[in-house]
Order: C-alpha cells, then structure tokens, then sequence
C-alpha cells in the first residue's frame, strides 16, 4: 500500500545549485547545456531523497527551470506574440525575462505566499496546441532512477483563473480551448506506462468561488477523467479550505482529493461525502509552509479524527501544500543554535515526518529505530512547549495589560499641533527613506558582521553615508529629510536582528522567483525590544540639520508577513507582541527630538487572507497592531505610513481606520485614477501618491512632474498632498536618484508659484 506523499519538492537545491547554474548562463559564462546537466542531477537527487525517506508518491513536473506556470504556458504553446520567432530555451527565458525586443511577462503573487509566478497571457484569437515533451522526458529520467513517479500538473481551472487576457476579457471564456488539449495531455500520460498517477493542482479551489467557476469543475473532472481509463487523477487544493469544489469532485471519477487540514479547518466537514465516495483523501497533515518540527502526536490525534469518518486505508499523508515555500535541509545550518535547531524541519527533514507518521498511523508496531525518533520527536516538540527561550512572562503580563490602545487626540487636533510644531507647505516634499546602497556600505555592513572590522569604524562608515545624505536632501531642498537607511541590508531582517525572539538561518534559502531566493528570518519565541533600534541612527542625522528627520521603522503586520512565523501562538498575538516593541521604539525616537515617524506597512496587503470570510478578522488585527504600534505617539509627532501599492478600492475603510497622519503610497505609475478612491470616501489624512516610479533607471523630467501633480491636484486639494517618489529608493544609482529629486523639487516649486 502507498500511503506517503509529498505535493512536490523544491528545485533550486540545497545549495542552490539550479541560481547558480541559471545566473551563469545568464550572464555568458556557461551554455545551456551546463544548466541541463544540473538540472538532471538536482531531480535525479531530490528523488532518491524521498524515495530513501520512503515517500510513495514522488512527483515529476515540480521541477521547473523558472516557474511552473510559465511551464504549463509553454506546454499549452501560450506564447504571447512578442516573442514569437523565438524557441527552446531562448524562448522559454525571454517570457520569464524579457530581451532586448520584448518585455518580460508579467509576474505576481502566488496565493498568500511570497512565491512568484509569471502570469500566462492568453487571446482568444490564438490557437493553442499541446507539447508534452517536458513531461514525458521527466518521466523517462525517472523511470531510469527506479521511480515510478506521479506526474504534476497545474490544474485547467487554476491556469486560467491566473492567467490573463490581453483584450482584459475574463480568461474563463477560454475553457472550451484549453480542456481540450489536458484531455489530449491525459491520452499521453496514459501512453506511459500501464498505471498512471497525476495530480493535478487546483489551489484556486480555495479562493472565494464564484458560481461560475464552480460550474465548470464537474464537466472539467468528468471529461479528464473519461480521457483514460488507467490514468488515476488526483485533484490537490492548498492554503485553505476547499469544501465547495470538494462536494463537487466526489460526484466526479477522480481517484483522489488533496486537502490541507492546518490551513483548512473546515475540510474536515466533507470526510462523509468523500468517504461515501470511496475516494482517496490525500490528506495535507506536514506543513508545507513553516519550518517548525511537526508534532507527530498531535498530527496523530487529528488522523484519528480523520480515520473516524474515512476507512484509513484510503488515507494518505501528505504534506500541506508543496515544500517549495519551506527550506530546503538543516543539513547546512551548522552555527544555529542546538536547541533551536532541534525545533525545527526543513523540506528533507519533512519527508522523514511523513515516513513516521506513517508508520504510527498504520503500523502501529515501531521498529527501534523509529521509536528512537518518535521520542525525539516527543522530546523537541515538549521543549518548544516549555522552554524559557521561548516563554517570556514579561512579554505575555505586558500584552495582557496593555490600556494604552491607540493615540490620543482626534486627526483634526493632532494635525493642527503638527502644522504649528514643523510648518510645512502646501506640497511638502519627502521621500520614502531608503537612499541608494551603494557597494561600499554593503562591504561595510558585511565586514562589520563577519568582524572584519570594529564597531567604530562600521559606525564611521555609515555616519558619513548619512552625511552625505542629508547634505544632498538639504542642497536639494527636500522639506521632510531621512537617513538614509544604511545601516539595513532588509528592512525585516533589520528588525528582526534586533528583536529577542527572532531567530536566523544560514542557509534556509527559499526561492521567490526564478533564480532569486530569499532567506526569512524566523520567531521562534515571545518578542521583546532588548534596547532602542533606531533611535542613534536618527539622533545622528537630525543633529545635521534644522528640517525634520523623519524616524524609520517597519510595521508589526509587515514585519510579521516576511517572516516565518511560530505556529504555537495565533499571528494575531504575535504581531501584538511585535507591535509592543515597535510602539517603545516609537516613544524613545520622540523623545530624543524625532517629530515625524515613518512605521512602513509594506506588506499589509499581501497578509490578507484568501477567503473573504476571514478578512474582517486579519483587519481587525492588523489595524489594532499598527495603532498598538504608534499609541506612544504624541498628539504633535507626526506619524506617516508607507505602503507598496497603488489599488485601495477594496480596502480604503482600513487604510482611514488606520489613521495615520500621511501615508504615501505607489500610484506613479496610474495617473490619479487610483487616487480616487481617496478622494470618493472623504478621506481626511494627509497623502503621499508617488509621483514618479523609483522601479525603473528612467529620470523623470520637470515638466513631466508637474504634470503629474497637476493630475492629484485634480483629485485632492493641495493641502492635503505630499510630494515624493512612490517607494524607497535603494535600489537605484545616486547618480539618478539626485536628477529625479531635483526635478522633483523643481516641479514642487513651479506649481506652488503658479498656484500662489
Ligand atoms: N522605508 C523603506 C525604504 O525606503 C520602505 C521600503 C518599502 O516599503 N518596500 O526602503
Ligand atoms: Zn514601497
């Protein structure tokens, strides 16, 4: 019997071999052929990892050379028209990167996890037709290993629901061409052996879904299915619940149905339907998404749950969702701290918990060697619960007695005493508080972190960078000035190294799209401030100058959303936890003179929940926090809020309960359209809409600025708006920064002669 499964396994590698075998061919030094040879020997070993861990469902297909959307596009012959002419590789890399022709595809979000991937763009004038290559080829390599693989694919229904039409059309209204060529997909899977398995992913089950969509999984399940009859079809749902494509598909003839029981609470209403079915239930009981160590014992009690409705022998453990989003080994992690380390389990790591868990759910009987693990596992599971690493019981009073809750005085008292204590224009000018790193503080901050040089000569370094900084802003004539951020290689991480609580990895790579990996810093345990973060930098760079310095902090959601996060404590506690340190960090930067305090909410947006029915809960936090987070705040410190989009519509009522002084936010690139909203709900806090896109090397002129305010002052008063770029700006060149704010502040100064 198989009663292991893995959803699908990372591709970079352990040592992220698949980066740096791509980022050399990229950049000339290796032909393509290098990148083939490690791509075959990265498969061929992450298959012998599970099948050594004994997994029974190995996949083929999870392994993709940039993305397994552009994979599945690709396989559908979806190539936009600008890259046609193009082939193969040359192809393949030009729609996931663009050359010197065409643009690259477009890239986002992939559900609420910081993979991403390349949005297919499909016309309904287009012919598409089938090429399976990639995936028979696969299927021979592993057949060479001695695996008897299933075969992944992205589901009909969640390929189209990502993808996009270049006519803006709804992209369901190609379902009637793209089913036809899966059927034909199927009839060639069929071809490759006498039994075949495929899991076909369907993570858009677990969004909210429209009838529409819903309609069109029975017909889609029914025609793949009747395709051929010894392909058996799995059909695996992720991040969420997917209890209403799941009372459908048991009226379908798949074999199988994947559900994630630790993101998705609520599958366990349909156990009857599918157990009444006879399907499979591949059951996602390994975390997918976190690192923590699984507790086998738990994990069992909710197996035995699971077996009270379906008959165990049609169960089978699965991890939650793909391990791409965990790390890959703790092999690697050699100066983590040991007990810390014994908390945790990476991707490797996870297919071993399967094995266990399997062997206790259905062996019952452990062989020495697995009861030794068991145990261990007893063990590292009761000291996370019990450890003074982790429990701090300041932490826990403090949180459970805050009263101070939010700031006093209301926006309209608070922004007088503002007005009176910085007295700023019509227009005042800004910018978002990073400045470029340049390589010499990257070298800088390195040598100081490897210890190659002392604190003294670090702070040196990065003192005069911040001289030079504000002496640029104030030659410029910026009104609101910053520091410059030096001292931050991330503005997580940052924080993070900072905070008591936080743990680091060495090598707990993730990737975040296509050769680019990031590498989240994790909390383990309650969070507290051991002393100020921030308040030296800041002091520094406001005793250069008369013009406010404006103080930079990151947000407890964003903070919270950009690292993993420990699964003992709802989110919600813990970014009460972090909004608590934030808040302290608040009240000493005020005190040492700072009048306004930037608390960046990057990544509000993307921590909103995939199903509308748990949003009003993740605000009600999430705006709780970022309040906690500036409750110190005096009535005349002024508090500004950054954040990276431009689309408020559906979240404007959040944004004002916020209540922030000013927020800018990233309109640049959509004239003042986005802008609207704002101005429709009478939202009364000050603005800061982007005026031009730091995301790109391009100088914006004057003319073009002044334009561009032109265009937000069609929308809100001239009282109400900030001028700046519409993100930070350390990505760029100083060379461009300095023209662009130039030409800023020239625009800025035009439109106020005018307007006077
Ligand atoms: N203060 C940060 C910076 O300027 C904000 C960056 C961000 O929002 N992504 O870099
Ligand atoms: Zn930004």
């Amino acid at each position: 019997m198989s009663h292991t499964y893995v959803i699908g396994f990372p591709s970079i590698g352990e040592k992220r071999e698949l980066k740096f075998a791509l980022e050399n061919y990229w950049s000339g030094n290796t032909d393509f052929s290098s990148v083939e040879k490690i791509a075959s020997e990265l498969k061929a070993r992450h298959w012998r990892y599970q099948k050594e861990a004994g997994i029974d469902f190995i996949s083929i297909n999870d392994f993709s050379l940039y993305d397994n959307m552009l994979d599945t596009a690709v396989m559908l012959g979806a190539v936009p028209e600008r890259f046609r002419g193009l082939e193969n590789e040359a192809l393949y890399f030009a729609m996931a990167r663009g050359n010197d022709q065409a643009v690259a595809m477009e890239m986002t979000k992939w559900f609420n996890t910081n993979y991403h991937y390349i949005v297919p763009e499909l016309s309904t004038s287009d012919s598409y037709v089938l090429n399976a290559q990639k995936i028979v080829t696969e299927y021979k390599e592993a057949k060479e290993q001695g695996i008897t693989p299933k075969i992944n694919l992205i589901g009909p229904i969640t390929f189209l629901g990502l993808s996009k039409r270049t006519d803006r059309g709804d992209t369901y209204e190609l379902f009637g061409k793209i089913l036809p060529l899966y059927e034909q997909l199927i009839k060639e899977i069929a071809m490759l052996d006498a039994h075949v398995t495929v899991q076909i992913d369907e993570p858009i089950f677990v969004k909210d879904i429209e009838p529409k969509v819903l309609s069109l999984i029975k017909p889609c399940y029914d025609a793949l299915c009747l395709a051929a009859p010894n392909v058996n079809i799995i059909v695996s749902t992720y991040f969420e619940h997917a209890v209403e494509a799941a009372k459908v598909l048991v009226h379908t003839p798949v074999w199988g149905i994947g559900l994630d029981f630790l993101c998705g609470q609520e599958n366990m209403q349909v156990l009857d339907l599918i157990a009444k079915s006879g399907k499979r239930l591949i059951a996602g009981v390994v975390d997918g998404r976190n690192i923590w160590k699984n507790d086998i014992k738990a994990t069992l009690l909710l197996l035995e749950q699971i077996a009270q409705k379906i008959d165990k022998e049609k169960v089978i453990l699965s991890t939650s969702s793909s391990l791409l989003h965990t790390p890959f080994t703790l092999k690697y992690e050699e100066k983590m701290d040991k007990e810390i380390k014994n908390w945790l389990s990476y991707a490797v790591e996870k297919l071993d918990e399967l094995s266990l868990l399997s062997r206790c759910f259905f062996n019952k009987t452990l062989s020495d060697t697995e009861q030794n693990a068991f145990d261990a596992n007893i063990a590292a599971n009761t000291s996370r619960k019990t450890s003074v690493r982790i429990h701090d019981q300041a932490v826990r009073s403090r949180v459970n007695s805050i009263t101070k809750t939010e700031r006093s005085g209301a926006y309209e008292e608070r922004i007088a005493l503002q007005h009176a204590e910085l007295g700023y224009k019509p227009l005042a000018t800004t910018t978002i508080g990073s400045f470029p790193q340049t390589p010499q503080i990257r070298q800088a901050r390195r040598q100081f972190k490897n210890g190659d040089i002392d604190e003294a000569a670090y702070t040196a370094q990065m003192k005069a960078y911040i001289n030079e900084c504000v002496s640029f802003q104030e030659a410029c004539g910026l009104e609101v000035l910053v520091h410059g951020e030096p001292e931050r290689n991330d503005m997580v991480e940052y924080f993070a190294e900072l905070l008591k609580g936080y743990g680091f990895s060495e090598n707990g790579w993730v990737q975040s799209y296509g050769s680019r990996c990031v590498k989240p810093p994790f909390i383990f345990g309650d969070i507290s401030r051991p002393k100020p973060m921030t308040v030296e930098w800041s002091t520094y760079a406001q005793s250069l100058t008369e013009k406010p310095m404006k103080g930079m902090l990151t947000g407890p959601v964003t903070i919270l959303n950009w690292s993993f996060v420990r699964d003992d404590l709802p989110r919600s506690e813990v970014s009460r936890q972090i909004a608590l340190a934030i808040c302290d960090e608040v009240d000493d930067l005020q005190k040492a003179g700072i009048k306004v305090i930037q608390v960046d909410e990057a990544a509000f947006k993307e921590g909103y929940p995939l199903r509308s029915e748990n949003i009003p809960e993740y605000e009600a936090w999430a705006v709780r926090d970022f309040k906690l987070a500036v409750s110190s705040a005096e009535k005349n410190t002024q508090i500004h809020t950054h954040m990276c989009y431009s689309e408020f519509n559906d979240i404007i009522r959040t944004i004002e309960e916020m209540d922030a002084d000013v927020i800018s936010i990233e309109t640049a690139r959509s004239g003042n359209e986005l802008l609207k909203i704002f101005a429709k709900i009478g939202y009364k806090q000050e603005v800061g809409p982007g005026v031009y896109d730091i995301h790109s090397p391009r100088i914006p002129s004057v003319e073009e600025i002044v334009e561009q305010i032109y265009k937000l002052l069609e929308v809100l008063p001239k009282e109400q708006l900030w001028i700046n770029p519409d993100c930070g700006l350390k990505t760029r060149k100083w060379k461009e920064v300095k023209q662009s704010l130039e030409n800023m502040v020239k625009a800025v100064r035009i439109v106020r002669k005018e307007l006077a």
